[in-house]
């Protein structure tokens, strides 16, 4: 089967996926989104429109561990403007111009004095870079190297930043769909970079259709989903949340998935976890050879849910990796950068990673004292020879599958480790597990 044949198998339609995916990235793209404020709100009851969640907010001088949540930024314009009145770099136009949590200005420089305050990419010089800076009071433009040159060296220049930090909250979301099994899993994203594509509007956009498709599906597992701004977000979460992350095993922060490059993974920081062996599994079933980034602890959000205190292992299934691409960061990272078709094949790969995920289980066979007879139960081919012809290939796979299943079933491995094993797939063992249990050969373990 190829990679989209085996979707379909698995009843997912990435083509739907990648037109909504599409649609919804180019209406969230201009929303001026940054830690706290009105941009993620409005993110956020989009996204809610999509699958359902709940939104929390945090007041802002409240305790996050080592962290405090700042006051809520608000901007309502910020430009550059020559002597003649014209607006030589306007946020209007772009909201990456504007360095992020910038002060409130009105002041008229020359060029030398407002030099340092302008932020370039001379390496790129079309492309507008992305700055910020949250904790210390200050501002700053952005803008693309052609734009610096276009300057006047002798001019000057009015600039005005009409921005707020006020008393006011931080917003995250939470949704959380029970299970039965008694496991849960985490799938976290970030929703704080302004009009930046793939990192990071990608994110919270597979977050949302995970969320809805997942919901949808008939699963055994608790899944708890958390979106919010980075780091200081996720530090939130967690500081409210502390006890609920016991039950948690283990997860996937969703970042960076909607470009053109080819799939990549960067692990847990265990390496070996369940999480990463499920993972590699399901890249294996679907054909796919992800590119591998190595654990690496300047990473996203796992820097908090995988810190000493929770050590929770957080994986995630990329599409162009944070800093592994030219337009990371950049005005270049946009609309174009990015496609829904992209995005459905990574939220395609984890929706077959979280079907592999529900699938293992280990099981413990009722007639241990070795084979069961099959042929008894109709499991067997009557002639014995039939299986070796290649028109009973798919019986003879599904003979296989439990005979493989039957002789690990000792309640010690799971179906994970047959298929590392046997080289058979999670869905094959799963299938041929239902058999057995229908036909009284296997009980959970
Ligand atoms: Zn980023």
């Amino acid at each position: 089967m190829s990679g989209d044949e085996q979707f379909r198998a698995e009843g997912i339609d990435l083509a739907g996926l990648a037109a909504e995916a599409q649609a919804l990235m180019a209406e969230l793209f201009p929303l001026p989104r940054s830690l706290t404020g009105a941009g993620v709100r409005a993110t956020l009851a989009r996204l809610a429109q999509v699958a359902p969640f709940a939104t929390h907010e945090v007041p802002s001088g409240s305790a996050c561990y080592d962290w405090t949540v700042p006051e809520e930024w608000s901007v309502r314009q910020a430009f550059i403007a020559d002597a003649q009145g014209r607006r030589v770099v306007d946020w209007a136009a772009n909201n990456l111009h504007l360095v992020g949590y910038s002060v409130a200005v009105d002041r008229v420089m020359g060029f030398n004095e407002l030099r340092p305050r302008l932020h370039t990419l001379p390496g790129m010089p079309e492309a507008i870079p992305y700055r910020t800076s949250y904790y210390q009071r200050d501002w700053g433009f952005c803008l693309s190297q052609r734009q610096l040159e276009a300057m006047d060296p002798a001019g000057t220049y009015r600039v005005v930043i009409e921005a707020e930090h006020a008393p006011g909250s931080l917003t995250y979301a939470q949704a959380v769909l029970p299970g039965s099994s008694g496991r849960e899993f985490l799938f976290t994203s970030y929703c704080c970079h302004p009009s930046l594509a793939n990192d990071n509007l990608s994110g919270p956009v597979l977050w949302a259709l995970l969320l809805r498709e997942l919901g949808r599906r008939p699963h055994r597992h608790g899944y708890r989903f958390y979106l919010g701004p980075e780091t200081i977000g996720a530090l939130c979460y967690l500081s409210r949340h502390f006890y609920e992350m016991e039950r948690v095993e283990g997860g996937f922060v969703l970042t960076c998935v909607a470009g053109p490059g080819p799939l990549g993974y960067k692990p847990t920081w265990q390496g070996d976890h369940l999480i990463d062996r499920v993972a590699r599994r399901t890249f294996a079933e679907l054909g796919l050879e992800p590119v591998e980034h190595p654990f690496d602890v300047l990473g996203s959000d796992e820097r908090q849910f995988s810190a000493p205190a929770f050590r929770l292992a957080m994986a995630s299934i990329v599409k162009d990796k944070y800093h592994a691409y030219p337009q990371y960061h950049t005005s270049a990272d946009d609309l174009a950068f990015v496609s829904g078709r992209d995005l459905a094949a990574t939220l395609g790969v984890y929706l077959a990673v979280i079907e592999r995920l529900e699938a293992n289980r280990a099981w413990r066979s009722l007639n241990p004292h070795g084979e069961p007879m099959l042929g008894r139960r109709g499991l067997y081919p009557a002639l014995g020879g039939a299986i070796a012809q290649p028109a009973a290939a798919s019986d003879h796979a599904e003979l296989t599958a439990m005979r493989w299943v039957l002789f690990f079933s000792d309640g010690r491995h799971d179906l994970l480790a047959i298929a590392e094993k046997s080289g058979l797939t999670l869905p094959a063992l799963a299938r041929a597990a239902t058999k057995l249990v229908a036909n009284g050969l296997l009980e959970p373990a």
